[in-house]
């Protein structure tokens, strides 16, 4: 008797332990593990698991401290406030909770020495020139991850709106195509996890801020892409997205605040209008709608006024930067957030990273609009963003009217002139973000008409204006896509990415002659952009277009680039005594294009429906 009402008691307190061990296990803590040495020694940990709200973490680790614990309305989350003092040592740190005094759970925090100067990080610059790929549709050098159990979306390659099976190693295979393109930095659309039933591929519905889609590698491989790049001399530009999660981000079901995303009594799409901020006439109920509307049904508005939440996308930002070892962040999106809460962030990761660079997308169609976003520290056009840099959609919108209309007063090549007028809205338009498309418009290709007279003026016009280019994967190879057909077909798969594939970029294979003369010309562009001072560093000056040509310059100490444009239909003889100003001193040149020497500067010939760049010499 006494022998089973002991038994009866080691069962029922295995029984408790089990329950309490449960009701405490620890689901996530956010982020998985951080640095010691980072310029701000505070750090806020999500804590999730069942009820972990009874219970109170205790640290006892040398330079590491609990400022405050948080508790939201959801009892399954604990907010833990550590300060990490400049003396703590890289260690695991043990997070020990307790309920009534007594330990129920352990966590084990990790804490990393950081890379040899990682905080001097140089970011991406008008001396590069971005390569922008998506990875689903890029290359697929892993069939095996194509489907994943647990993933619910499978691949299938015949529906343009699903997966293709592009990855992570897909890029790796790659890479030498790429440095050898003449690219020096890489922007893969968001890589992060996308559990979504549908339209997964394109990356921009996260469901983990903190895990790789394993149908596109690991966090592991990741990390080896960004060091194959760094090896290569390409850097990598993280895409980010703040404004929204994918709906079955595992936090949609059990959040920690009703207000951690912005909730409507039925669904309420934004109204996706940007220039509702800088408007000073607009509406409140506009302004609502703008911001806390969402992106689409299975894009839930997230709400940065929380204040947890802002500590998450910030510490989420920093993390991958210091993990990944990143040389830059797109963020998407920039406008649909709220204002305040992103300048915050840009200033505190420029704080860590003082020469990083980090790209808004801003997508308006008027130059004063998107200078409202600019990051002009005077704060002329609204508050200031902090934004180094961003995306130039007025001078995308130019790239249309320069190449398919005439040259008249304000069209055709005047359309660039225009744009770069009023670069005045800009605190340093040198670092604009400028590019003849991306995965949400039409293919450049598409737009002119599938000309490749034209194509090779708009490249050159993005190569050597300022601003820092973006060419979107295949744009070399005149891949084309109109966006009224679908977002699936402007994000078509490149070719010879894919096993099999009887045209490839890569190795030419079944190229026609356009593409392989629009291959050729662009790599020795692109090649060319790498080696010129005077395009990096060089100052703008431009001539107002005449006679259906335009005239720019860019100015750097003894080594300057002349641009000649001639939209005409007829080769054109250009007397240059009107440049004086630039030519000055200047004897001799050669042409990039054709290798030509010019002997003679004050007479320049350009064939029709072409651009020249010369590279001027004393
Ligand atoms: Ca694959």
């Amino acid at each position: 008797m006494k022998f089973i009402r002991m038994l009866i008691l080691i069962l029922l307190s295995l029984c408790l332990s089990h329950i309490e061990a449960a009701d405490l296990e620890l689901k996530k803590v956010e982020p998985p593990n951080w640095w010691v040495g980072m310029k701000s020694g505070f750090l806020q940990l999500l804590v999730y698991g069942d009820n972990i709200a009874s219970a109170e973490p205790g640290i006892s680790y040398q330079g590491v401290k609990i400022l405050k614990v948080h508790r939201a309305s959801n009892p399954n989350y604990l907010f833990i406030d550590l300060q990490i003092s400049a003396q703590a040592e890289a260690g695991d740190v043990p997070i020990v909770f307790s309920v009534d005094g007594k330990r129920v759970a352990v966590h084990h925090y990790a804490l990393y020495e950081r890379r040899p100067g990682s905080a001097e990080r140089a970011g991406f610059t008008p001396a590069d020139v971005i390569y922008l790929l998506m990875p689903d549709r890029f290359s697929n050098g892993d069939p095996s991850n194509d489907n994943i159990p647990g993933m619910l979306q499978e691949a299938n390659r015949t529906d343009p709106n699903g997966r293709h099976g592009g990855d992570i190693k897909g890029i790796m295979d790659n890479l030498d195509y790429i440095r050898d393109l003449g690219m020096t930095a890489i922007w893969p659309n968001p890589l992060l996890e996308n559990n979504m039933p549908a339209y997964s591929y394109h990356g921009y519905a996260i469901t983990d801020f903190y895990n790789v889609d394993p149908r596109f590698g690991t966090n592991d491989d990741y990390m080896q892409l960004v060091r194959s790049c760094h090896e290569k001399g390409l850097k990598v530009i993280m895409d980010m997205v703040f404004n929204h999660c994918g709906t079955n981000h595992w936090w949609m079901n059990d959040l920690p605040d009703e207000d951690w995303v912005h909730q409507w009594p039925e669904f309420t799409r934004s109204n996706y209008r940007n220039p509702v901020l800088p408007d000073p006439y607009s509406s409140q109920y506009d302004f609502d709608k703008m911001q806390k509307g969402w992106f689409d049904y299975t894009m839930a508005d997230m709400n940065q006024h929380h204040p947890f939440l802002a500590n998450y996308l910030v510490q989420n930002s920093i993390w991958w930067v210091e993990y990944a070892d990143l040389d830059g962040i797109r963020m998407d999106t920039y406008p649909y957030a709220f204002q305040d809460f992103m300048a915050a962030w840009v200033k505190h990761v420029l704080s860590e990273y003082p020469n990083f660079n980090i790209v808004g997308e801003c997508w308006l169609q008027k130059e004063a609009l998107t200078g409202y976003y600019d990051g002009d520290p005077d704060e002329r056009l609204g508050p200031t963003s902090n934004l180094p840099s961003i995306t130039d959609f007025p001078m995308y919108f130019a790239m249309d009217r320069a190449l398919n209309k005439k040259t008249t007063w304000t069209e055709g090549l005047a359309a660039w002139y225009y744009v770069l007028t009023q670069d005045i809205v800009y605190h340093n338009p040198y670092y604009n973000l400028i590019f003849p498309d991306n995965h949400d418009v039409s293919r450049y290709y598409t737009t002119i008409g599938e000309d490749l007279d034209k194509y090779k003026m708009g490249m050159v016009f993005i190569l050597t204006t300022r601003g820092i280019p973006m060419i979107y994967y295949g744009t070399e190879v005149l891949m084309t896509g109109d966006e009224h057909d679908g977002h699936g077909y402007i994000r078509e798969d490149f070719p010879g990415g894919w096993e099999g594939d009887k045209v490839s970029a890569v190795s030419q294979d079944g190229l026609n002659p356009d593409q392989e003369e629009s291959l050729q010309f662009s790599k020795k562009l692109f090649n060319w952009r790498k080696g010129s001072k005077a395009i990096h560093e060089g100052k703008l000056i431009q001539f107002i277009p005449r006679d259906t040509t335009y005239v720019y310059f860019r100015m750097h100490e003894d080594k300057s680039v002349m641009v000649i444009m001639n939209q005409n239909s007829t080769e054109q003889h250009i007397e240059t005594s009107r440049y004086q100003e630039c030519l000055d001193g200047y004897t001799r040149g050669r042409s990039v294009i054709s290798g030509k020497e010019i002997d003679d500067l004050s007479s320049i010939t350009v064939p029709a429906m072409s651009a020249e760049i010369i590279e001027l010499s004393k």
